[in-house]
C-alpha cells in the first residue's frame, strides 16, 4: 500500500485503524484523513453554516465560558490585544472575550478572511474546535506563533486523540474533521513553531507559550 506522508511531521504513516483512508504517524503521534480525500471547500463552508455546535446556543456559550476558565483567565495578567483564529459564521467567543476588555480581532479563512496580520501583535490566540479542521497545521500554526508576542499564549480545544476504537470515535465522523492530535503532536507542534506547550487537560484542552 502507498501511503501518504505525515500531513503533520512529514514522517512515514501507516493506516490508523480499521477506518479507510486515515494514517497515523509514529513519529508525532498525529492522525489524518488522507488528503486527497477531504471535503471540497464549498461543501466544507455549507457544513460550517449549518453547524449548531451540537449543544444549542447556552450550551455553546456554556462550553466558551469552560475554555475562557482553563485556558485564557489563569495565562493572561490583563486583557490586551488578541485574536480569535477560526472564528466561524458567528463569532462569539469573541463577543464573550470583549466584554471582559480584551480587544479582538477575528480570523476565519471562511468568513473573516482577511490576513493582515501584524507580527508579534498578540498576547493570546485562541482556537476552540479549530485545528482539528487545518490541512496544513504546521504551517497554520507557524502563523499563530509569528503574530504572537512573545511570552504570548496560544489557546486552543480540540478532542485528543482517544483509547477508545478510532474507527467507532464520534468525532471523526465529522465529514472536516481531518486532523487529529495525541498530546505529542502538539509537543511537536510547539517545539517546531518556538512555543512550549504549558497545559493539557483532557479531553480537549491545550496551552502553548511562545518562547521569548
Ligand atoms: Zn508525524
Amino acid at each position: 500500500m502507498n501511503c501518504p506522508k505525515c500531513a503533520l511531521c512529514g514522517g512515514e504513516a501507516a493506516p490508523y485503524s480499521s477506518a479507510p483512508h486515515y494514517f497515523g504517524c509514529e513519529n508525532c503521534g498525529f492522525v489524518f484523513l488522507d488528503r486527497t480525500k477531504v471535503v471540497s471547500r464549498p461543501d466544507e463552508k455549507e457544513r460550517y453554516l449549518k453547524h449548531t455546535n451540537g449543544q444549542g446556543e447556552a450550551g455553546y456559550a456554556k462550553m466558551l465560558e469552560e475554555f475562557i476558565k482553563i485556558c485564557v483567565t489563569p495565562f493572561t495578567h490583563a486583557p490586551g490585544p488578541a485574536l480569535d483564529y477560526g472564528s466561524g459564521p458567528k463569532p462569539v467567543l469573541a463577543g464573550i472575550l470583549e466584554k471582559r476588555g480584551y480587544k479582538v480581532d477575528i480570523y476565519d479563512p471562511f468568513f473573516a478572511p482577511a490576513t493582515n496580520f501584524d507580527p508579534e501583535k498578540y498576547g493570546i490566540v485562541t482556537a476552540v474546535e479549530v485545528i482539528e479542521h487545518m490541512k496544513c497545521p504546521l504551517s497554520d500554526i507557524r502563523i499563530i506563533a509569528d503574530i504572537l508576542k512573545p511570552g504570548g499564549i496560544f489557546a486552543g480545544r480540540t478532542m485528543f486523540l482517544a483509547k477508545e476504537d478510532f474507527a467507532l470515535w464520534w468525532y471523526r465522523f465529522d465529514i472536516t474533521h481531518i486532523s487529529f492530535y495525541s498530546r505529542e503532536s502538539l509537543s511537536y507542534i510547539a517545539l517546531e513553531t518556538g512555543m512550549k506547550a504549558i497545559l493539557f487537560k483532557e479531553p480537549c484542552f491545550f496551552v502553548m507559550k511562545k518562547n521569548g
